[in-house]
């Protein structure tokens, strides 16, 4: 998968981990818009990005077209999806281009809140579409407290981690102590609908769901 991380620091108000903001840009005249999470955190020194899935469609095109100056109009912070370090135990259920708002609350939570404990599931078609593969790794390193699980639907042959949707028994599996955690989902509707499921079959009270739906992929 390709996607592309753009550098808005001087043009928004800061947000919060795992927040959206919605972007207009001009393609022939005509004002185009969409919602993108950040997927950066507060705590990267006033460095402000998000992350957008190339797919080759209208909006995409036109803002993998932009160049630095060309006009652009973001209006946000918005959204309920956020951490401040208000659990001590999270447990993140994530398909594909959902991992920005993740990624921004996994960067907060290894820079200023490292005794959360997070467990990631994060479900992908193929390893070359896993965003943030590198960069996650790297937290990992600094974080003890994040565990990392991915799940392929049509790995490559070698490929030793699980295989398929993200199901009730890779979420029982990998993370025991469910009952106990406050959980972040956020991906395309299916997926996320799929993860409501097993947390519902599992009996994880609907106080400790928070979820994000990205349509449009
Ligand atoms: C809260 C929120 C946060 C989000 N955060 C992110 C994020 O961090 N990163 C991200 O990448 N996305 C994010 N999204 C989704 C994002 O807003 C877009 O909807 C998505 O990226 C699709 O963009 P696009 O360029 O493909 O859009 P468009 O060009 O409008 O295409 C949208 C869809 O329309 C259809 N379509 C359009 N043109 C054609 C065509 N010519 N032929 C066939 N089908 C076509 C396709 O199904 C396509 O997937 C978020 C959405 C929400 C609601």
């Amino acid at each position: 998968m390709t996607s592309r991380v753009l550098d808005l620091t001087s043009q928004t108000a800061f947000p919060k981990a795992g927040q959206f903001f919605f972007l207009t840009i001009r393609k022939n005249g005509k004002e185009l818009q969409k919602h993108f999470s950040f997927s950066s955190s507060p705590t990267e020194g006033g460095y402000i990005e998000f992350t957008k899935k190339l797919t080759g469609h209208e909006f995409s095109n036109a803002l993998d077209e932009l160049k630095e100056g060309d006009w652009a109009r973001l209006k946000g912070p918005f959204g309920e999806f956020t951490y401040q370090g208000e659990y001590e135990k999270l447990g993140m259920l994530v398909g594909g281009i959902g991992i920005t708002a993740i990624r921004s609350i996994c960067r907060l939570c290894t820079d200023r809140y490292p005794t959360t404990n997070i467990i990631l599931l994060y479900g992908n078609r193929t390893e070359k579409d896993i965003v943030f593969k590198d960069d996650l790794e790297q937290m990992q390193k600094h974080n003890t407290n994040l565990k990392m699980v991915h799940s392929l639907s049509t790995p490559s042959e070698g490929w030793l981690g699980y295989t398929g949707y993200i199901d009730r028994k890779i979420a029982e599996k990998e993370i025991p102590d469910y009952l106990d955690r406050t959980f972040y989902s956020c991906g395309p509707p299916s997926l996320v609908e799929a993860m409501k499921k097993i947390l519902e079959e599992l009996r994880v009270p609907k106080s400790q769901i928070i979820t994000e739906n990205f349509p449009g992929h």
